[in-house]
């Protein structure tokens, strides 16, 4: 027969581009990788041998018959092998790494072991084929290559099928396609028997199966070319699951303020850096290991633990980083923080060493450390106690059992407790009371706080409710807004929603944000104050004086009071320059329209002085501490019954 092997050359061709494409892909040592790259070898070596045999077999006369024999034998062997490599890529990605696996790929061992006998034992007994000087010739048992080859593909179906409940969708579809490719080709190869198709049949499955599973798109960061976050979590997973007694680090460089970089030069410049930056690291990072982890933060993983090959490393990064950066033409300097973590320090589970490694960098970046930021034993207890307060916090707002505290303030002018400031309290928690100190910062970052505060207004309303029914004189209680309760796009509306089912008046409410936010969102916090005036409901400028804004943005925005901070307070009391200055910013402010409270007034020296300054209101506990909703009911009915207006 004269067999047509067209088709063999371009998938000769057509696997040598996968292979080299498939060698910049993912590296992490898994089995699914490596049978992979086993589908990739074995393929290869079957269609190569098969257009060897069939050209060795064309001119047998030209070529000793014994080469002929090997190269043909070894074309018998591996085309079954191919097979085989399927079958265990197939169970290598769904089971991925456990233990059924090892007995599924022992169990499939077993058929090719036989099967390379019988191909052994073929020169002998002429089972397959044979090849004599008149040529070659098939042999009674030559269907048992491709009742093996098939016999794998089967299994491969049946594997699939089996777990396609517990199976992605997208790796059930791919996974089912290529043994029925295989079938496809057997029947197009019955109808034209001198065509050979195995080859091009087993190029298209793996095609298919780089394209999808194996690309390297899947596993690389598409800027840096770094393997990406995903691949580090793989990897860590590995490394727990296959030796748990192993120690190793993981470091994380983040850039500082990279986003500036992008906002001053734009972001093609912002790329071209990180590319810079990335391919240094990955230069003098330990080899394979060193990732994308986040935008501006890259994690080196030292999977065996070298101290001073780690400790070389944190101080080339630490004198690169000192220099600066040329990009095109411009020369960028930027600092970093560098967080560190050890899988031997109770750190047993990828959440934990990802949660260890960003606290790590938080407390870096909070430090304003050049310096390493490395998650000890402390640090650890530190970070457990966050979580625990993380799930305090969840539970608490969950069935909205936090407390509020009110803390009367004075009003210099009528002599009475007519303003209140709500504050939220944990009072009643397993690591007992928390303080606000805290447990807001911890809610503002987690983003909790945003809901915690809807929450709050809904008790402020319907403390209103209670006070009103009491017959308690109040004109208003002022509530706390985070900055990023300003991040949600329907502020104003939901407040509204919330005030307006209690029916209380909207003018009983006062918001009260700090400086800080008024210098990260001005614009936003203006159009929101713009909107709540518009129902009456005020806003209040808390903390003034902290040092973050500008004091244009604040006489722009409509506030009704501003709260001096008690730094403030303390240095008009040590220095008669500063007592001077903060009088005149406070009359100044007045005559703007605006009340001033000072806060944090503890001695009857510093109350006195605020009344000198002819400040509105005061708050403080020479007058009254926070206090829960049923003391601050009976303070303000005593006060009230000793002090009618
Ligand atoms: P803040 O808004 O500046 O609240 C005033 C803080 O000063 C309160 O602390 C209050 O107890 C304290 N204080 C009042 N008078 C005096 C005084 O005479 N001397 C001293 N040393 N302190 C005084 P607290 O309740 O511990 O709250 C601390 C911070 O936590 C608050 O500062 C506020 O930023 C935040 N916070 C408290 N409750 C809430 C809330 O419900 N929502 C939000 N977003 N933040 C809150
Ligand atoms: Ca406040
Ligand atoms: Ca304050």
């Amino acid at each position: 027969m004269k067999w047509n092997i067209v088709a063999e050359y371009i998938s000769l061709v057509i696997l040598a581009i996968i292979w080299v494409y498939a060698r910049k892909g993912s590296h992490l040592p898994t089995l699914k990788n490596r049978t992979f790259q086993g589908c990739l070898v074995m393929s290869f070596c079957a269609i190569l041998s098969n257009i060897l045999s069939t050209t060795m077999i064309y001119h047998y006369q030209q070529i000793p018959c014994f080469l002929t024999w090997i190269v043909t034998s070894i074309y018998f062997i591996l085309t079954p092998l191919m097979g085989l490599s399927y079958f265990l890529y197939t169970v290598s990605v769904i089971y991925h790494d456990n233990k059924e696996l090892r007995k599924v790929m022992i169990i499939a061992f077993v058929p090719a072991v036989f099967y390379v006998v019988l191909v052994m034992i073929n020169p002998w007994n002429h089972y397959l084929f044979s090849i004599t000087s008149l040529g070659y010739t098939r042999g009674i048992g030559i269907s048992s290559t491709y009742i093996i080859f098939y016999a794998y593909c089967i299994a491969s179906i049946i594997v699939t099928l089996k777990n396609m409940k517990h199976m992605d969708k997208t790796i059930h579809r791919i996974l089912s396609t290529f043994p029925i490719l295989a079938v496809v080709v057997i029947i197009i190869q019955q109808i034209y028997p001198n065509v050979i198709l195995s080859g091009s049949a087993a190029t298209c499955a793996l095609l298919i199966i780089y394209l999808h599973l194996q690309n390297k798109q899947i596993s690389l960061d598409y800027l840096t070319s770094l393997p990406n976050r995903q691949e580090l979590l793989s990897m860590l997973d590995i490394m727990l699951r296959r030796n748990p007694e192993q120690d190793f680090v993981l470091m994380v460089i983040s850039l500082r303020n990279f986003r500036q970089i992008n906002n001053t030069y734009g972001q093609p410049i912002g790329d071209a850096f990180l590319k810079e930056v990335s391919s240094f690291l990955n230069h003098i990072g330990p080899k394979q290991n060193v990732y994308r982890f986040n935008g501006d933060e890259f994690a080196l993983l030292f999977t065996h633990v070298n101290e001073a090959e780690m400790k070389k490393c944190v101080e080339v990064i630490q004198k690169r980083m000192k220099h600066s950066w040329k990009v095109n033409d411009y020369r960028i300097y930027l600092s970093h923080v560098i967080g560190a973590v050890r899988h031997l320090d109770h750190l047993q589970t990828i959440e934990q060493i990802i949660n260890a490694i960003e606290y790590a960098i938080n407390r870096a970046k909070v430090n304003q450390e050049e310096e390493i930021c490395y998650c000890d034993q402390k640090m650890l207890g530190q970070l457990e106690r966050k979580n625990q307060i993380i799930q305090i916090l969840k539970e608490k707002l969950e069935d909205e059992s936090f407390e509020m505290y009110y803390q009367p303030i004075y009003d210099l002018k009528t002599q009475q407790f007519i303003h209140l400031e709500s504050l939220m309290r944990l009072n009643h928690t397993p690591l007992g009371s928390l303080s606000p100190a805290e447990f807001i910062p911890i809610a503002e970052e987690t983003g909790l706080i945003i809901e915690i505060t809807y929450v709050i207004i809904k008790k402020v309303c319907q403390f209103i409710n209670d006070l009103q029914k009491l017959g308690i004189e109040h004109k208003l209680i002022h509530i706390n807004f985070s900055a990023i309760q300003f991040s949600q796009p329907d502020l104003s509306e939901k407040v509204l929603q919330i005030i307006n089912q209690y029916h209380i008046p909207l003018s009983s409410i006062e918001i009260e944000f700090t400086e800080s936010t008024l210098a990260k969102s001005s614009q936003v916090v203006n159009e929101f104050a713009l909107e709540m005036m518009k129902h009456g409901i005020y806003l209040g400028l808390d903390d003034f004086g902290t040092g973050y804004s500008n004091l244009t943005t604040v006489i722009n925005i409509p506030f009704k009071t501003v709260k001096l901070d008690k730094s403030l307070v303390y240095a008009a009391m040590e220095s008669h320059q500063s007592s001077l200055a903060i009088q005149h910013i406070s009359s100044a402010f007045q005559e703007l329209g605006m009340n001033i409270i000072a806060e944090g007034i503890e001695t009857v020296e510093q109350k006195d002085m605020m009344e000198k300054f002819q400040i509105n209101q005061i708050q403080g506990y020479y007058y009254a501490k926070p206090m829960s909703d049923k003391d601050v009911e009976k303070f303000l009915l005593s006060y009230q019954k000793n002090n009618p207006i």
